[in-house]
């Protein structure tokens, strides 16, 4: 049809948003990405073919009406388009931004498959709700009529900060506990400036507190109460305190000052970037600049460390990693950003020992060599001998990966089953521990993984959690006549 505004995937190409020159980022925390300007989503937003049955959607842990919002992109209703992506998520501009789309939604848009490069949903995804936060659409949380029972969420990262935003806007009085001083998470204090600007996320905070949910920082969980007496406080409680064990390394000297751990690393650069007093930071321990910096691991948080230590003017970056480029758990594209900011990748190799006297000086590493592959389906790297060599270092950042803290003993709750991983367990079809009202979402419950999942565990927790507090309610109400 001559007026179809769709289908145009033929005749227009894919078209990302610009990337600022690797020079000129590397000089700053900003994010690296422009915006769409001037009609460039609504034309991107028209290559969608609307496909009957939406892959990208299936893979969209959200299940986003993407289709739907991309149509209306593209016919110019964007306040509409915006409503619908705001329906299925809490935060569609920050997983527009940090999704890895290339592994969700846009690695499975059939486009993409046909050989003409993916809808670019997620840069369209951010546009819109941009757009909506400019021109004043983000409506203030609509409050339901008050109910009288109260929620403790323990956590104010994306699982928090959903449950807490769903929860008051079914009319509870909401409270959220966290030990840091500020909320948002691993979004806040985790995620670098790069990919995701810290105004982004405080204007979602506020958004809340605006709401009238009640934010309680620097009140950590285990210290400054028991898991026994929040839940004597609240009619129902959540745990959404993601993972934060770093995972270690067992070799000689790993305890020479200079090997610092990735979160330690990123959460001080994420304070500097707020303008707070960073004392580690501050006396040189935890920043780059004028240093050789090895980074070990090949995550997303190795990829954020190596970036980090290039926009703090260090001297040479490496990342040693054990296995091979396609067979590293990070997404590529940011691994092709830190290549491009003069990251150097030391690929199939791994530390032996730390060398230095007292101070780290150098990696003692040895060259891998890939053998079969293990039950995820990666291939086990091997050490392969008389391969040993040495890279100069005088500071190193251990990016392994994170482990659950043992959240039974923390919280003084033995009762809280755990997996053998350490992840709470919980039943999923009310999402509760093995407390009864205590409710679990995130990082916790899965293990180290995205934001996205976490916003889709607290919307599915605020869904259960309402049940089960109207049933209790129901019940005292009940008890109350009886008596
Ligand atoms: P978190 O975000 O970890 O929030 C948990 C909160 O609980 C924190 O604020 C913490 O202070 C608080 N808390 C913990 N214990 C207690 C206690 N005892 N008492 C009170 N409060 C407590 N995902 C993506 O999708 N895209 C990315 O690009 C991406 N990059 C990442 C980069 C890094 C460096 C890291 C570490 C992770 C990244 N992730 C990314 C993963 C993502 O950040 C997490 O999956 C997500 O934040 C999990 O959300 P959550 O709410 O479960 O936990
Ligand atoms: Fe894609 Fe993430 Fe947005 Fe879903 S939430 S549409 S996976 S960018
Ligand atoms: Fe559009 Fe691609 Fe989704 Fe199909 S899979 S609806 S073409 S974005």
């Amino acid at each position: 049809m001559a007026d179809e505004p769709m289908l145009k995937f033929v005749r227009v190409d894919q078209d990302y948003p610009d990337k600022r020159e690797a020079d000129a980022r590397i000089a700053d925390f900003a994010e690296i990405s422009a915006r769409y300007a001037g009609g460039k989503a609504e034309e991107q937003a028209s290559r969608c073919s609307q496909c009957g049955v939406p892959y990208c959607a299936t893979h969209c842990p959200l299940h986003n009406h993407i289709p739907d919002w991309l149509r209306l992109t593209t016919e110019g209703r964007l306040r509409e388009a915006y409503e619908l992506s705001n329906a299925t998520s809490t935060m569609p501009e920050i997983c527009g931004r940090i999704c890895p789309q290339d592994r969700l939604c846009e690695g499975n848009c059939v486009i993409e498959f046909a050989g003409h490069g993916a809808v670019t949903i997620g840069s369209v995804e951010k546009y819109i709700t941009d757009t909506a936060w400019e021109q004043g659409w983000v409506e203030p949380v609509q409050v339901g009529p008050e109910r009288g029972q109260s929620v403790g969420v323990v956590g104010a990262g994306p699982a928090g900060l959903t449950v807490a935003e769903l929860m008051r806007a079914r009319g509870y009085d909401v409270h959220v506990y966290d030990r840091h001083d500020r909320a948002g998470g691993l979004l806040t204090y985790g995620i670098p400036g790069f990919k995701l600007e810290k105004p982004v996320v405080m204007r979602r905070v506020q958004r809340l507190i605006d709401a009238g949910i009640v934010f309680h920082q620097g009140f950590e969980v285990g210290r400054d109460a028991t898991l026994a007496e929040l839940c004597e406080r609240h009619d129902a409680v959540l745990i959404a305190t993601g993972v934060y064990k770093p995972r270690a390394i067992k070799a000689p000297g790993v305890g020479a000052t200079g090997i610092v751990e990735a979160l330690d690393y990123l959460t001080a650069s994420n304070r500097k970037n707020f303008g707070d007093a960073v004392p580690a930071f501050d006396e040189g321990l935890l920043d780059a600049k004028g240093k050789k910096v090895v980074v070990i691991g090949g995550g997303d948080t190795a990829m954020d460390c190596v970036r980090t230590a290039i926009r703090q003017g260090a001297e040479s970056v490496r990342c040693l990693y054990r296995r091979d480029r396609a067979n590293m758990p990070g997404s590529q594209r940011e691994t092709k950003n830190a290549e491009e900011e003069g990251v150097e990748f030391v690929w199939l190799s791994a530390p032996e020992a730390f060398d230095g006297e007292g101070s780290v000086a150098g990696v003692r590493a040895i060259k891998m060599r890939l053998g079969e592959p293990d039950a995820s389906g990666r291939r086990t790297p091997e050490a392969d001998p008389g391969s040993e060599f040495r890279l100069e270092a005088d500071l190193v950042i251990k990016a392994l990966g994170f482990d659950p803290e043992d959240l039974p003993v923390m919280f003084g709750a033995p009762e809280l089953s755990v997996t053998r991983w350490g992840t709470l367990r919980v039943d999923h079809r009310t999402m509760q521990t093995s407390v009864e009202g205590v409710f679990a979402a995130g990082d916790i419950v899965r293990g180290a993984s995205l934001v996205v999942w976490a916003i889709r565990d607290g919307r599915d927790v605020a869904e259960r959690m309402h049940k089960y507090l109207r049933e209790k309610a129901k019940a005292a109400a009940a008890n109350k006549v009886a008596a």
